[in-house]
């Protein structure tokens, strides 16, 4: 057995009520006790996964051919025409089947920044929540909000955003109802407009407000593009860092997608507020965004993590080929001796849990949860490597074979517990269909 990520526990992982009690290097005996054993001798356990940004409805809208070879702002001012026919049963179905493609690749918690409320779906994250009890995985769902209309001069329709109030009252209704906040929590909630471009100043700056004051964190997307950094010279008078500071937001309690186009005094600006970046590699080559700053931005004190953002530009949900995705794109911009498999699997674990502001997750160590993912290392993609943890990333693992959430097994065999995955995709592709016609 070979566990990455900074742990010596090649011996064995000792578990007791969905904790890990010791941790077993090699040839070491265990102190404690064992009534059941699993035989891992040949796999790589890592600790859960944790992705940080995701749109689990956009699986409903992989490779739309009219979005398709589209840079962000003419890919999202197409996709939002069929985003705003979004129902419950469709966000059911797409919350299910990417929580289920992000545990087989290994996440065992995942963040979802759900931010398309159009009539009828009022209650998406109440959708949402019960989507995730069934896939038993931790979830940090974060409710998003759109404000600033076309016709404000926002990127969106107006057929998808919401007014204000309405937006905070739901915000502050479903920390109440949802939001965990003790160790080994399973659901969380954090607030999260949508972009600088499609949500106004007054909202962001009372997000931040009720964010404080119910004591949650907060997450947008922020310098994905040269676009954006244009919209906001052009709407704010600001670079997207300055308005964020204006409107309360340069706190440890958030966490950023993307975290490309900064320069460097406001690297250091988000390093001395303690911001979190979540790093989304292949979304940002698919879209041609560019390349995120990794080391410059650690370098300067922010918490680093990683995630595979939406599926309708990335086009899929699979952490494990994500972790493999930077190690590549990274590497264009840092020297490899930086940029090692121990370094990208240590952003999807510990450095993704820091930016959840989660310390009983993300590693494998005594006191923390049972979050296991298990990668067997008997398939041709393997054969012959000497470095395990190094072949799991450069051979490029794509699933795997067990996974485990708070000391239960969840995933055996390649396979959900609860879940068939033929019949989940009979059901999302056909409500795929139908929302693409709308
Ligand atoms: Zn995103």
């Amino acid at each position: 057995m070979f566990t990455g990520t900074g742990s010596d526990a090649n011996g064995g992982i000792l578990i007791n009520n969905g904790i890990i009690v010791e941790t077993v290097s090699s040839g070491h005996t265990p102190a404690h006790e064992w009534d059941e054993s699993v035989d891992l001798s040949n796999a790589v356990v890592l600790p859960g996964l944790i992705n940080t940004h995701h749109h689990f409805y956009q699986t409903l809208t992989r490779c739309v051919p009219q979005a398709l070879n589209k840079p962000l702002f003419p890919w999202l001012k197409t996709l939002y025409q069929i985003w705003q026919f979004l129902d419950a049963e469709m966000l059911a179905a797409a919350t299910e089947l990417a929580g289920l493609e992000l545990m087989l690749s290994g996440a065992t918690t995942i963040a979802d920044h759900h931010y398309v409320f159009p009539k009828g779906l009022e209650n998406a994250i109440d959708v949402q929540v019960e989507a995730i009890g069934k896939l038993g995985c931790r979830a940090v769902l974060t409710r998003g909000s759109m404000s600033l209309g076309e016709d404000s001069g926002g990127l969106p329709p107006n057929a998808v955003i919401q007014a204000e109030d309405v937006i905070l009252a739901d915000s502050e209704r479903v920390i109440d109802e949802f939001h965990e906040d003790q160790s080994g929590a399973k659901i969380q909630i954090a607030l999260a407009p949508c972009s600088p471009f499609s949500v106004t100043r007054e909202l962001m700056t009372a997000t931040a407000e009720l964010a404080e004051r119910k004591n949650v964190l907060l997450h947008t997307h922020l310098a994905e593009t040269e676009d954006e950094n244009a919209f906001c010279q052009r709407q704010f008078g600001l670079r997207p860092l300055e308005y964020l500071e204006q409107c309360g937001w340069l706190t440890n309690r958030t966490w950023l997608a993307h975290g490309i186009h900064f320069d460097s005094d406001e690297i250091s600006t988000l390093g001395a507020a303690d911001i979190g970046i979540a790093h989304c590699p292949t979304s940002n080559m698919l879209l041609g965004s560019g390349i995120c700053p990794s080391m410059d931005l650690i370098d300067a004190g922010c918490r680093f993590g990683l995630a595979v953002d939406g599926s309708a530009s990335n086009d899929g949900s699979n952490m494990i080929q994500e972790v493999r995705h930077s190690l590549l794109q990274q590497r264009l911009r840092y020297a490899p001796q930086q940029i090692t498999a121990e370094t990208v699997l240590g952003w999807a674990c510990k450095g993704s849990a820091s930016l959840l502001r989660r310390d009983d997750i993300g590693e494998i160590s005594a006191g923390k949860q049972a979050d296991l993912a298990i990668f067997n290392l008997d398939e041709l993609r393997f054969s012959g490597a000497g470095d395990p943890i190094a072949a799991l990333v450069t051979c490029g693992a794509h699933a795997v074979d067990r996974l485990m959430v708070g000391g239960e097994w969840l995933i055996e065999s390649a396979e959900h517990r609860d879940f068939i995955a033929r019949d989940l995709i009979q059901k999302h592709s056909q409500l795929a269909k139908k929302l693409q016609s709308s």
